[in-house]
């Protein structure tokens, strides 16, 4: 039976998919939406068993043109600790003007106006070219869904070339964002009792003069000009963070261990290989005698979608909009870009309201983005002649 777009919300948000719970009963539930409607609906299960990416063709199989249009959207939510909650967090609640609820903004509802559309196609309206719906796991914790979409999807089988990537951005559309590249820097000393320090190593001093050459080399990335600057005026270099920092156990323990964890926004058309190379010739010089390994925790690639692009142009046709925009968060748009899928991200929702307590989205937006969606479909996908 066909359900509303807030009667889907309400169901999605009753799912509690933080990265520390399975997503399958949410892509159980939209599989079986989506398969009653007509759609083609595969899982892709993540390598532990317990998440999945949901993948939901609707229109002909795809061919070698890669025409149509992917919509995507991530299945996971962060989650809700926060005090001042006004309703349970899980449950959808109605106020005045809005929905409240962990999701309702990033990005459960762009997630039901997605599948209701695809859903209403596969019913009764036949397409020209394929619609794709992908809704990946753990997207809030390095878009580990998308990343293990893209390392296994088969090359022969290739998704549109064009993707709506639903992230909370006002409507507005948003064709860049940074990278997000995580490192971790363990030095290792050698312990002793603090009463004879000659029979141990300090990991922790060389760790001082690690973290003050890391702030050397933020100030140098500060100083760099990238071709993409223009796109994140408050921000135009690669941003570096020494995040944290742990290592030592007792006063009287020479410290044996020191691990540094530092995170870098690359911008589009940066090479991360490069960064770490980088970061790598910093930190060994700054710890020297000591050896330092350098682990790579997670690399979520920029993304930039070309101004020219059929689908830029598009959408900002569409929504009235003059000048190219960016955001400051990374999205499954990074991974997807790898397959050779141009990206714009897109969505109802105000990222202000986002990851906080009593998120929420006006009524009123689901109704507007519908209808905005509903005619990004008809451009790429169209109706059969
Ligand atoms: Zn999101």
């Amino acid at each position: 039976m066909a359900l509303s777009d807030s009667e889907i919300l309400s169901r999605l948000v009753g799912f509690a998919t933080t990265s520390t719970a399975s997503n399958l009963p949410l892509v159980d539930f939209l599989a079986d939406y989506l398969t009653a409607a007509g759609a083609r609906v595969e899982r892709q299960l993540s390598a532990g068993g317990d998440k999945a990416n949901l993948i939901a063709w609707i229109g002909p199989p795809p061919d070698g043109s890669r025409a149509g249009l992917v919509l995507c959207g991530h299945t996971d939510v962060v989650a809700a600790p926060e005090e001042g909650w006004r309703h349970p967090p899980f449950a959808l609640t109605e106020e005045t003007d809005r929905y409240v609820g962990r999701g309702a903004c990033d990005m459960k509802t762009f997630v039901a106006l997605a599948v209701n559309l695809a859903a209403e196609r596969a019913r009764a309206k036949p397409l020209r070219a394929p619609l794709a719906l992908v809704l990946t796991f753990d997207e809030e914790i390095g878009g580990l869904g998308a990343k293990w979409l893209v390392e296994h999807w088969p090359a022969a089988r290739s998704l549109p070339a064009r993707a709506i990537i639903g992230e909370p951005t006002s409507l507005v559309v948003a064709r860049a964002h940074k990278g997000h590249l995580k490192m971790r820097i363990t030095l290792h000393g050698r312990p002793a009792h603090s009463g004879y320090p000659h029979l141990g190593v300090n990991a922790i001093e060389p760790g001082a003069t690690v973290v003050a050459a890391l702030a050397k080399l933020r100030r140098e990335f500060e100083s760099e000009r990238h071709p993409e600057r223009d796109l994140f005026p408050e921000v135009p270099f690669v941003a570096l963070n020494v995040a944290t920092i742990a290592g030592g156990t007792a006063f009287n323990v020479i410290p044996d261990r020191c691990v540094i964890e530092v995170g870098l926004r690359p911008l589009p058309g940066t090479s991360a290989a490069n960064l770490v190379e980088r970061v790598r010739t910093t930190v060994q010089a700054a710890a020297a005698p000591l050896v330092a390994d350098l682990e790579v925790v997670s690399n979520t690639p920029p993304l930039l979608l070309s101004e020219a692009s059929a689908l830029h142009h598009f959408l900002c046709q569409l929504v009235g909009q003059k000048n190219s925009a960016a955001v400051s968060f990374a999205t499954d748009g990074g991974w997807f870009q790898k397959l050779g899928i141009e990206c714009a991200i897109w969505g109802p929702g105000s990222i202000a309201t986002a990851h906080r307590a009593n998120e929420w989205i006006a009524k009123s937006e689901l109704p507007t983005a519908r209808g905005l969606l509903e005619r990004a479909i008809d451009r790429f996908c169209g109706e059969e002649a």
